[in-house]
């Protein structure tokens, strides 16, 4: 429920102890520390327990009904004066790891009827949603390296032994890469720096940041002039490979090897070997996509597992046959996503799948004109923390006219709202992995009852969401239609429970709620399987290998090819004991040596006067911090390193721990600016910094 390993648990209410379950089949006894801090959380003195309202500086308590009324009424307000647009909704990531949440945020979007939307999604992985919507006509259409089949993963800006796999549900990820090496096979991790995953694996590549595309198109050069390539089974239905090769020709391997920082027989090896492999599997994450050429290199992840036979088969990289199939929802509303369809009002920056880059909330709301968002209602999201110009973000939502947060905590970014409403948490609520199950390894399912109840004042996502949306209505706000209203009504008395319900007993493997409570440690549904082409969402149901979107981003990847290295660049870094900027409240996440320290390569350091265990500052175009300072020699040279999710110290979030430990904010650093210009994801990873000894 905080993370997408999915694991299974064992939970002693009476003592608040959290175990891995045994028995789970898919997580097989698999734990972390976090799973032990579900109960801090939910226990926590900080956390809301009853809707508030900003009065002055202070928040006091209110009744549900007041709360509703008075939010819808405002909502309304400002869309009747200022048009739909005017009210921006921000969701956060937990919003995923709701399934309730997850099944009543587009029916609440829908309502509100504003195109003023965000999520976390523009600052994570919407390059790899981007890249499966141009190839695979859906963007939800992710394919999942099968690790526990595989005699070769390749992965880049991947570092699943802290993040415990992302873009990839692999409950006990350490034990199934074991597992690959045990049986001969080869893990390979390309990343600036030597993670704790790189560790683990059993070749290294640094890199320098933001140029994965280019070694992926050198790697695809050397297997189209060595005659390496192969669709298999794709190639009845599969368009554009001699694209593919026309681009991948204009990258050998000597071209790219300087800016990449990888040599030319290095790469030709690497080519070699993976399409030598008897499967394998090249996999990105988070590093892939939150960089200058996000989208460049999602498509190329896909296109080397394709033209190497990799894609859809066994070993390789698949798709998911998830019991409750929200992709399949999705196909039969007709709703596989979109890409540029309508672009942001001040930078012209494209939407996808409705939504606006999270780079864009700042100055949508601080940039005077028609259309500006002048009312945020924010679901169970940090974006002060967590997007990029955090800082500006901050100074412009005290510039609204209204906010409403729906969450748990008065954070950095709640403190601004004029209520905030709070929902349930943990093991209060039931739960069950709508989203990840989509991206899991293998395909499972598992249901779990609430476990405790919630306090009085909070209610579940669901409801809080539909609610506030049939008040907006109620007040003359957000999308009309009489339609509408009825679906919200519906949906409200049928309750999440009963639509997931229906969803598994339609779904492919024909489950429900009943059968997975007969089955408590949960169910397996066996290893994914070769699907194509008909889980395509392609109206021809054809694999588009050469999108032109990503053809025509190529000149600006080229360009890139004549940069000097010149100062150092900021990555961010992910660590096991903190789950983004939300769960620093937890006293055994953040207990012992600080979490945000400075990593940076010894003779960098020494190059600036910068010592170990010192304080540095570290400045970038939009702000400055100071921090700690470790040094490693596993950072690619000129390249620096802190973890996200920190700066705690703003005041009037109501977070006692973690302000005791605030550490600095990366986004206080990042730079709203720095984009893909081709996606519009933020580009975190390569921002020029200045480091300074204090
Ligand atoms: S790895 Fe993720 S799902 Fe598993 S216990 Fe930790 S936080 Fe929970």
């Amino acid at each position: 429920m905080l993370c997408e390993a999915v694991c299974g648990l064992t939970v002693d209410v009476e003592t608040r102890s959290v175990r891995g379950d045994p028995d789970d089949p898919f997580s097989r006894g698999h734990i972390c520390p976090k799973a032990a801090a579900i109960f801090d959380v939910q226990d926590d003195a900080d956390r809301i327990r009853e809707p508030q309202r900003r009065e002055g500086d202070a928040f006091r308590a209110i009744s549900w009904k007041a709360a509703l009324e008075q939010a819808g009424a405002r909502i309304a307000e400002v869309q009747r004066k200022y048009g739909r647009n005017a009210v921006g909704v921000y969701l956060g990531n937990p919003s995923v790891h709701s399934y309730a949440a997850l099944l009543a945020t587009p029916l609440f979007n829908r309502a509100m009827g504003t195109r003023s939307r965000f999520s976390a999604t523009s600052v994570d992985q919407l390059p790899a949603m981007l890249a499966s919507l141009e190839m695979f006509g859906h963007q939800l259409l992710l394919p999942i390296p099968d690790v526990d089949r595989t005699s070769f993963f390749l992965m880049l800006g991947a570092n699943p032994l802290a993040s415990n796999g992302s873009l990839m549900t692999a409950g006990g990820i350490s034990r199934r890469l074991d597992e690959l090496k045990k049986r001969g096979g080869e893990l390979v991790v390309v990343d600036p720096r030597r993670t704790e995953t790189a560790q683990e694996a059993t070749r290294y590549l640094p890199i320098r940041p933001g140029t994965d595309a280019l070694l992926l198109l050198a790697m695809l050069h050397v297997l189209f002039a060595e005659q390496r390539v192969g669709l298999g089974h794709l190639k009845p239905f599969t368009d554009g490979l001699p694209l593919l090769q026309e681009a991948a020709q204009r990258f050998p391997p000597e071209r790219v090897a300087a800016r990449t920082g990888i040599g030319a027989n290095e790469i030709r090896k690497l080519a070699r070997d993976f399409a030598a492999a008897p499967s394998a599997v090249a996999y990105g994450r988070v590093g892939t996509c939150t960089q200058a050429f996000g989208g460049l290199t999602s498509w190329l992840i896909v296109a080397l597992n394709a033209v190497t036979g990799n894609l859809d088969r066994e070993g390789g990289f698949l798709f998911t046959t998830p019991a409750a199939d929200l992709i399949d929802l999705a196909s039969r509303t007709r709703d596989r996503g979109h890409f540029g369809v309508w672009k942001s009002r001040v930078r012209g920056l494209p939407e996808f799948g409705g939504e606006l880059p999270a780079a864009t909330l700042a100055e949508e709301i601080d940039t005077e004109g028609d259309g500006r968002i002048r009312a945020l209602v924010t679901f169970a999201g940090n974006p002060v923390l967590s997007t990029p110009n955090g800082a500006r973000l901050d100074r412009a939502l005290s510039k609204l006219d209204f906010m409403v947060s729906i969450d748990l905590y008065r954070n950095e970014t709640t403190r601004h709202a004029n209520l905030i409403l709070p929902t349930s948490f943990g093991f209060e609520r039931d739960h069950y992995d709508l989203a990840f199950y989509a991206l899991a390894v293998r395909n499972a399912a598992r249901y779990a009852r609430p476990l405790v109840r919630p306090p009085r004042g909070v209610r579940g996502d669901f409801e809080v969401l539909l609610d506030l949306a049939m008040s907006v209505r109620r007040h003359g706000g957000g999308k009309r239609g009489r339609g509408l209203g009825l679906t919200l009504r519906a949906s409200r008395l049928l309750g999440a429970r009963r639509v997931l319900d229906l969803m598994l007993r339609f779904g492919p493997h024909r489950l429900s709620l009943r059968k997975l409570l007969k089955n408590p440690h949960g169910i397996d549904l066996g290893p994914l399987r070769p699907q194509l082409p008909g889980r395509l969402g392609t109206r021809d149901k054809r694999i588009a290998l050469a999108p032109k979107l990503f053809l025509d981003d190529l000149g600006r990847l080229e360009a890139s090819l004549s940069e000097k290295p010149n100062g150092l660049v900021l990555i961010g870094r992910r660590a096991l004991r903190s789950n983004n900027s939300w769960m620093h409240n937890s006293h055994r996440l953040v207990k012992g040596p600080p979490g945000c320290v400075l990593y940076m390569h010894p003779e960098d350091a020494a190059a600036r006067g910068v010592v170990a265990g010192g304080n540095a500052t570290v400045e970038s175009r939009v702000g400055k911090v100071e921090v700690p300072v470790a040094l490693t020699d596993d950072l690619f040279r000129g390249v620096v390193s802190l973890p996200h999710g920190w700066g705690h110290a703003r005041e009037g979030a109501a977070l006692s721990v973690a302000r005791a430990h605030p550490g600095a904010s990366l986004n206080d650093l990042t730079d709203e600016q720095a984009i893909d210009a081709l996606s519009g994801n933020a580009a975190f990873s390569g921002i020029p910094v200045t480091v300074r000894k204090v």
